[in-house]
């Protein structure tokens, strides 16, 4: 081949792209996926709906989503009681295309996005991609947002976005609902939309804590939430926000990719969300299954996280690549992330759950 020098954006030079290991392996505990498949009456749904969809695959999909975002108000309302009109609510293939649209609309340069680390890997790519600066403000020993801290940030720095994932990934920990508020309340008079990422929603132990009772009270809300976690539909690439007010939602769509939700994707996603029944066992199941491995941790003697997600972050090991490590030999594969010393291992079946455990104990007494 003939010479030529690829002409790429010199910020992207040297990264990596994102991602975690897809391995075959017995227990695969390193990306929050839920572990149950769907029933066998929810893929036989699937199908039909979409074989009827097919019928229309000649033209493109309803830009819209109109029958989607109605799906997600009913689910919305029926998760936290709170309704809200589909003026509001805006899709996407995952929270991370949302993210991304959030971005492209409202960050940009000149423009700043404020985070708390150690929290989700992908911020600082959705404000790299956008020519967004990323703040950030470290959160405290246990992982908390030091509320004043956060709001002079604010003040000082002027950013246009504040992104809070709550419970945060890769530590677990939900922000408390009345710190929440000062943080909106603060960027309110300061110009800043707040957005809570609430990927991890539906597994908080306090049913009251969501975001989304607090977007009619402020008009600078933003929450994100996901069918990857919980719904255990990470494949089918859905995410959603639900937003203060329809202007928030009318902005992302100038930003949007034309036809950007396929007509399978969106009707595939309205049938699970016709489901969530199967759902809610499960999520029950592994929030029990949660709190069982916080307290085998803690009888290990480790320091664990307080988790309101479908994930545990615990620690601290003087060489935690080679806990990771030892647990991958033994089939079981965990998440090498967030701060040194602390591993996260998300929540499994709990056949895979009792194996990590095993594993965990038989790796720490070998490296003694
Ligand atoms: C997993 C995760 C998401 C979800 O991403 P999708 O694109 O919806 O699959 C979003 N935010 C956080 C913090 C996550 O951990």
């Amino acid at each position: 081949m003939t010479e030529f020098e690829l002409p790429i954006r010199q910020d992207l030079i040297g990264h990596t792209p994102y991602g975690a290991p897809q391995q075959a392996v017995r227990a695969r505990l390193n990306v929050n996926e839920n572990p149950f498949p769907p029933s066998i009456e929810l893929r036989e749904a699937l199908a039909e709906a979409v074989s009827s969809a097919s019928e229309n695959l000649n033209r493109y999909p309803d830009r819209e989503a109109v029958q989607l975002r109605n799906s997600l108000s009913a689910y919305i309302e029926r998760e936290t009681g709170v309704s809200i009109g589909i003026d509001r609510i805006w899709s996407a293939n995952g929270s991370n295309e949302i993210m991304s649209q959030i971005f492209s609309a409202f960050g940009g340069p000149s423009r700043s996005a404020l985070t708390f680390p150690p929290t989700y890997s992908m911020y600082p790519e959705y404000s790299r991609n956008s020519f967004t600066q990323l703040l950030s403000v470290d959160r405290d020993i246990n992982f908390g947002i030091d509320v004043e801290s956060a709001c002079q940030a604010i003040v000082e720095l002027r950013p246009t976005l504040v992104l809070i994932a709550s419970p945060n990934n890769p530590t677990g920990n939900a922000i408390a609902i009345h710190d929440l508020e000062t943080i909106i309340e603060c960027a309110r008079v300061n110009q800043a939309l707040v957005v809570v990422d609430e990927a991890y929603a539906e597994f908080r132990r306090d049913i009251e804590s969501t975001a989304v009772r607090l977007i009619d009270k402020y008009p600078n809300v933003i929450v994100t939430r996901t069918l990857s976690k919980a719904f255990g539909f990470a494949g089918g690439r859905v995410g959603y926000c639900l937003t203060s007010t329809s202007e928030i939602v009318q902005t992302l769509m100038l930003v949007r990719l034309p036809y950007h939700l396929s007509a399978l994707t969106q009707a595939a996603a309205v049938t699970a969300l016709a489901h969530d029944f199967e759902l809610r066992e499960q999520v029950s199941i592994l929030r029990e299954q949660r709190d069982r491995i916080v307290s085998e941790l803690h009888a290990m003697g480790l320091d664990v996280a307080p988790s309101d997600a479908n994930f545990v972050f615990f620690g601290t090991f003087p060489d935690r690549h080679a806990i990771w490590q030892g647990l991958c030999d033994q089939g079981v594969l965990i998440r090498e992330t967030g701060p040194d010393h602390w591993l996260r291992v998300s929540v499994g079946t709990p056949e895979e759950n009792l194996l990590f455990l095993d594993s965990l104990r038989e790796v720490i007494r070998a490296s003694h």
